[in-house]
């Protein structure tokens, strides 16, 4: 069944906060491998949906799973991100007076137990690791360049890669693309898609174009719950969509 194949698994999932229901009801299966799209008008609960998986909200209702076994409503947010659930946020958070590469090199050795903090787990230099992690996220070329010195549209690539070196399990993506120029747009869906073959990912984005070029399952969100769920022709032509995205 789903509950046990699924990687993620939301089932009957309701969050209220002073007693409006950000989360009405929501239930929704990601395969392992799959990389799924997530829009949905502002307030659909796109945000409060990551802030569940990643335990920084506790459902009041209904279930979450991750790799079919594991109830995430029971972990806080510490033991989920050390289960392999790794969230970028939609600012790039780097450390600007590092160079590229040494902000891999201190993402590969966090050790989540030691909250907001860095730790060194030892000073061996995973190089391997970080050249793999550089060719994927396009950051070969200004590996010792200080990360402060990127473009906005690198500096994404940049935390996505630090979420990659820690190899995670699923991938989180919040709005990548918002303040990106249409070339980092079309290089980001392709950046998104190389990391899709070894890892399972969701991706939150308004950017249209950008979701197509995806070209994956899309799953709308409103009022708390799924609205429609398919390719993204189906998704875009589905008439309450229609109605939600141009307003009443
Ligand atoms: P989205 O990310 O899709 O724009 P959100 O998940 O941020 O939507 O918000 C869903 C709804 O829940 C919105 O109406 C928002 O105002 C409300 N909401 C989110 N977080 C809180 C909170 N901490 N307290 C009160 N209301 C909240």
């Amino acid at each position: 069944n789903r509950a046990t194949s699924a990687l993620l698994y939301l089932d009957g999932v309701h969050v209220s906060f002073d007693g409006f229901h950000a989360i009405n009801n929501l239930s929704l299966a990601l395969e392992p491998g799959e990389m799924r799209a997530i829009i949905g008008p502002n307030g659909a609960g796109k945000t409060t949906m990551m802030d569940i998986i990643t335990g920084k909200t506790k459902p009041d209702e209904g279930t979450v799973m991750f790799d079919g076994k594991t109830d995430l409503t029971r972990l806080d947010e510490t033991r989920i991100a050390e289960l392999g659930i790794g969230r970028k946020f939609q600012k790039p958070t780097v450390f600007e007076s590092q160079s590229v590469e040494d902000n891999l090199l201190l993402a590969l050795n966090v050790d989540h137990s030691v909250k907001g903090t860095l730790f060194w787990r030892g000073s061996k230099v995973e190089a391997e690791q970080i050249d793999k992690v550089l060719e994927t996220v396009r950051l070969k070329d200004v590996r010792r360049k200080l990360a402060g010195s990127l473009s906005h549209g690198q500096k994404q690539w940049l935390e996505i890669g630090m979420l990659l070196a820690q190899d995670p399990k699923l991938l989180l993506v919040d709005e990548p693309v918002a303040g990106m120029t249409d070339v980092e747009t079309h290089q980001t869906a392709e950046l998104l898609k190389a990391i899709n073959k070894d890892h399972t990912v969701m991706v939150v984005e308004h950017d249209m174009t950008f979701v197509r070029e995806l070209g994956v399952k899309v799953t709308c969100l409103h009022e708390g719950t799924v609205l429609a769920e398919g390719t993204i022709d189906q998704v875009s032509s589905n008439e309450r969509v229609i109605e939600v995205y141009l307003g009443r």
